[in-house]
């Protein structure tokens, strides 16, 4: 399975802005975005005169890094949400949060992604009770989500369910922290997103902008 493996932080220092790729270090301030605020590489801090191209271009990578999925991917995940009747922008970022790892981490049993992704490919969840190890599995209301028996004393998992409820929360998922489990209740509803966009909890995506992009 293909990924990328360079450091995360120069993502979120490229758009500059927090992507929140790295769990409660994206709080401190350690955060490259708030320590280094511009872009990596020697010319970073130069001035720039964004194209249009590269202004939809760049919220494409965005919302692609905040996912963590590759490029071919992600643009299947569009051509599918174009195939939809309703808005594609919306049915694109609903595919995406629907996505096993982000189900995961958005539950609150990791704090960050790749860990959900990493836990989901060594088996440690089930969906309905059957085993699932694929973290690009889109999730659908009513399934119920649970962690093995044997993987309930991971460390990590068990300091992440203990942070859970600082973090967003979300009217779709529903957490059983007694139970190591978890549903989507409903689809994501984008409005609601959209607030906790507002109050920089999360990054702020424009999706008309890569709609654009791909319908170039
Ligand atoms: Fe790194 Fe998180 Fe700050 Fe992004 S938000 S630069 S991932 S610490």
């Amino acid at each position: 399975m293909a990924r990328y493996t360079d450091a995360v932080c120069k993502l979120c220092r490229r758009q500059g802005i927090k992507l929140f790729l790295k769990g409660d270090r994206c709080h401190t301030e350690k955060c490259a975005v708030t320590r280094r605020p511009y872009p990596p590489g020697q010319h970073g801090q130069a001035r720039k005169k964004h194209s249009e191209y590269a202004v939809r271009l760049r919220e494409k990578q965005k919302v692609r890094n905040v996912y963590g999925v590759l490029e071919k991917q992600f643009r299947d995940y569009y051509f599918e949400a174009a195939r939809r009747s309703g808005r594609t922008g919306e049915e694109m970022l609903g595919l995406l949060e629907r996505r096993f790892d982000n189900v995961v981490y958005r539950l609150g049993f990791t704090f960050t992604r790749p860990e959900a992704r990493q836990l989901i490919v060594h088996n440690h969840f089930r969906i309905n009770g059957k085993k699932m190890n694929i973290p690009s599995y889109i999730v659908k209301p009513g399934d119920k989500i649970q962690l093995g028996t044997a993987s309930q004393t991971i460390k990590e998992i068990v300091a992440a369910l203990a942070k859970a409820d600082a973090r967003p929360q979300f009217s779709w998922l529903e957490l059983n922290k007694e139970a190591f489990s978890g549903t989507l209740k409903s689809l994501p509803v984008r409005e609601e997103l959209r607030e906790l966009e507002a109050s920089e909890q999360l990054p702020h995506v424009r999706e008309q902008l890569i709609v654009e992009y791909y319908s170039r």
